[in-house]
C-alpha cells in the first residue's frame, strides 16, 4: 500500500490504549507499525523480582517491514540504580522500552530482568513491576483523584495524597477549585504540560513499582515547571532500577551509567564526566547542547 510509505502519512500520529496494568496507559506511535496484538499468555510463570536487574544482550530488532532499528544492543541497569540513554533521535531508545514491555519482542538475542528472558513470563505479571512515564500523559474524563488512583485500583485517600505529595503534585492540585475533586481530562480543567506531568509521576508512585521507565518529553516545559518535574522524578527514582531516557543532557548528568544509543546500539558508556574526559560522542553532544544554552533565545528575549 503506497501510500502508507508517504512523509506525511509516515508522521500520522496513532493512538494506542495500553493494558491497564501500565501506568504510561497510552503510547503514541509515530508510525507505521502497531503493538501486535496480545494472545493472552497469564498461563506462563509470573516473573519473579529479585535484584531489579535489567539486561539487554545482543538485541536485534526491526519493525515490520523496516530497516532494522536495534543491533547488537548491549547494556545493563543496575539494581537501584539510576541508567541513562541519550544519543540522537531515531537511535533505538523508546524501542528499548517497547522491547522492555514486551509490546514488541526482540528478534535476536536476550531481554532480561533478573536473568529471566522477558518472552518467556506473562506479560501481566511483567508490566506490574514497571511504572512508566512517557512523553505524553493520558488524562481520561474523570476527577485529579481518579486519574491518579488509576496507576492502583482501589486506593485509599491516604495513599493517593502520598502519591501526589511525592510528586510534588499536592500544592497545585489544592489550588484547584475543587482539589482532588477537580474534572481533568476531556471537558476538564486544562492542566499545563508539568503538570500533567506530575499527575503520570503520581500515578507511578502510586503504583510502586520495583523499575521505572522514564521517557523525557521533548516539548520544552517552564524554567520553573522543569524543576518540580525533574524532583519529583528524582524522588521516584530513589530506591528502584530506573532507566531514563533524556534529550537534555543536564537532566541526567548525575546518573550512575550513561549509554549513548546510536545506530540500534550502545556506543559509550559511563558516568558524565568520564565520559566528558573520553571527548567522544557524548562529550560532542553535551557541547553542542551547551553551546545552544548559551545563545539568547530569540523569543524569550522579545517578550522580556
Ligand atoms: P529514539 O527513541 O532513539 O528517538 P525510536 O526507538 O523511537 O528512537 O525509533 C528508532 C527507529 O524506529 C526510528 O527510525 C523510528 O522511525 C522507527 N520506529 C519507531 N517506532 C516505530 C513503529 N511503531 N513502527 C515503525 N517504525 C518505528
Ligand atoms: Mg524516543
Amino acid at each position: 500500500f503506497l501510500l502508507a510509505y508517504e512523509p506525511a502519512k509516515r508522521l500520522a500520529r496513532l493512538n494506542i490504549e495500553l493494558n491497564s496494568a501500565l501506568v504510561g496507559v497510552r503510547v503514541l506511535f509515530e508510525v507505521l507499525d502497531s503493538p501486535p496484538s496480545e494472545a493472552a499468555d497469564d498461563d506462563k510463570p509470573a516473573l519473579k523480582v529479585t535484584e531489579r536487574r535489567i539486561e539487554f544482550k545482543n538485541v536485534d530488532f526491526a519493525y515490520r517491514g523496516e530497516q532494522p532499528v536495534l543491533r547488537g544492543m548491549s547494556f545493563v541497569a543496575e539494581p537501584g540504580k539510576l541508567t541513562a540513554l541519550v544519543g540522537p533521535s531515531g537511535g533505538g531508545k523508546s524501542t528499548v522500552f517497547n522491547l522492555l514491555m514486551r509490546f514488541y519482542d526482540a528478534h535476536d538475542g536476550r531481554v532480561e530482568v533478573d536473568g529471566q528472558e522477558v518472552t518467556q513470563v506473562s506479560r501481566r505479571s511483567l508490566r506490574e513491576q514497571i511504572a512508566y512515564v512517557g512523553q505524553e500523559t493520558f488524562l481520561f474524563r474523570g476527577t485529579v483523584r481518579e486519574n491518579i488512583a488509576f496507576g492502583k485500583p482501589g486506593a485509599t485517600e491516604d495513599e493517593i495524597i502520598a502519591a501526589a505529595k511525592g510528586a510534588y503534585a499536592h500544592d497545585f492540585i489544592m489550588a484547584f477549585p475543587a482539589g482532588y475533586e477537580t474534572p481533568v481530562g476531556e471537558h476538564g480543567l486544562q492542566l499545563s504540560g508539568g503538570q500533567r506531568q506530575r499527575i503520570a509521576i503520581a500515578r507511578a508512585f502510586i503504583k510502586n513499582a520495583p523499575i521505572i521507565l522514564l521517557d523525557e518529553a521533548t516539548a520544552a516545559l517552564d524554567s520553573e515547571s522543569e524543576l518540580a518535574v525533574r524532583e519529583a522524578m528524582d524522588r521516584l527514582s530513589a530506591g528502584r532500577t530506573t532507566l531514563a531516557i533524556a534529550h537534555r543532557l543536564h537532566t541526567i548528568s548525575h546518573a550512575d551509567r550513561i549509554f549513548v544509543i546510536e545506530g540500534g546500539h550502545a556506543s559509550e558508556s559511563g558516568r558524565h564526566d568520564d565520559l566528558l574526559a573520553q571527548g567522544g560522542r557524548y562529550a560532542t553532544f553535551y557541547r553542542l547542547q551547551l553551546k545552544d544554552q548559551e545563545q539568547p533565545a530569540p523569543a524569550a528575549a522579545a517578550t522580556g
